[in-house]
């Protein structure tokens, strides 16, 4: 199989899967969105099901219907919210043989979604899977996935996508190198958010003013900016070399002389990520912040 990603580890979980005597039939892919969760999900179904020596040779039938989305034995689900009747719909496919191949490989895509009822419905088939069928779930984190389906899965670790792939990615998208190296540090390993970004060409406008706190949903883009900024400042300041320093169009945004205001700053940003992650007014510290680096 292929890295997708770089995700060399849960390249060899799952090709080490394949080579047991009776192959997993429940698996968990875990990790932030944008990491290559889903493409590592066809790769896995190729490999299972490929017909040529080399598997996946991406040559044959089996290979290229899956990598084309036309094999109906490849089956993403990814609605908003997985309701009973559609995982009743996937019990009684389960039971059936494959079409085409091998195994029949069913994708859960953030199975967060899934409702209680139908997270119980799928444990009946999940403690006594059809041999021909396999299923995967992919999650953000395992906190929200009932402790009985966990206890029955392969849990496959993703990580976040190191900063030199997303930079190659981007400008083989033509993204200019200074720019890809920017959303790198912006996209948080998440190949789907580098992409946006760059699509959407605003790179220099993820800062709002300060009387536009309020109408914020999400302080997320303008703390990475901020923090990219601080970081670049408190460079600057303690005369690092102008190598590191990550924006060319960040210059300035942050204000600020004092090298242990920054760094403290710079914790705070945290501690309103922490904010809003719990729910709590986190745009009351995000002003203070402003006001802090005298943000412009
Ligand atoms: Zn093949």
């Amino acid at each position: 199989m292929r890295d997708i990603l770089g995700q060399k580890r849960a390249r060899r979980i799952l090709e080490n899967a394949i080579k047991q005597e009776k192959i997993p039939h429940f698996f968990i892919f875990v990790g932030p969105n944008g990491v290559g969760k889903v493409s590592m999900a066809k790769e896995f179904a190729m490999a299972l099901n490929c017909i040529a020596t080399d598997k996946p040779c991406r040559n044959c039938n089996m290979c290229l219907s899956i990598i084309n989305n036309k094999n109906p034995d490849f089956i993403l689900i990814n609605n908003e919210t997985i309701g009973i009747a559609q995982t009743r719909e996937l019990r009684e496919i389960a039971f059936l043989s494959p079409i085409s191949g091998r195994y029949r490989v069913f994708v859960i895509e953030n199975a967060e979604n899934l409702t209680l009822p139908s997270a119980n419905s799928l444990l009946k088939v999940l403690e006594e899977p059809p041999s021909s069928s396999i299923f995967i779930f992919t999650v953000k984190d395992l906190s929200n996935i009932l402790k009985t389906i966990v206890s029955r899965a392969l849990v496959v670790p993703f990580s976040p996508v190191k900063r030199d792939i997303i930079v190659s990615i981007l400008v083989e998208k033509g993204c200019p190198e200074d720019t890809a190296v920017e959303i790198s540090y912006l996209s948080e390993g998440n190949v789907e958010k580098a992409i946006e970004i760059f699509e959407s060409g605003n790179l220099e406008r993820k800062i709002v003013s300060y009387l536009d706190i309020e109408s914020l949903e999400s302080p997320d883009m303008v703390l990475d900016t901020i923090s990219i900024s601080l970081r670049d400042s408190i460079i600057r300041l303690a005369g690092g070399d102008e190598r590191f320093i990550i924006s060319k169009s960040h210059r300035g945004i942050v204000n600020g002389n004092r090298l242990e205001n920054l760094i403290e700053n710079f914790f705070f940003i945290q501690e309103i990520k922490i904010l809003e992650e719990s729910n709590s007014d986190w745009r009351l510290a995000l002003a203070l912040l402003y006001k802090e680096l005298e943000v412009r």
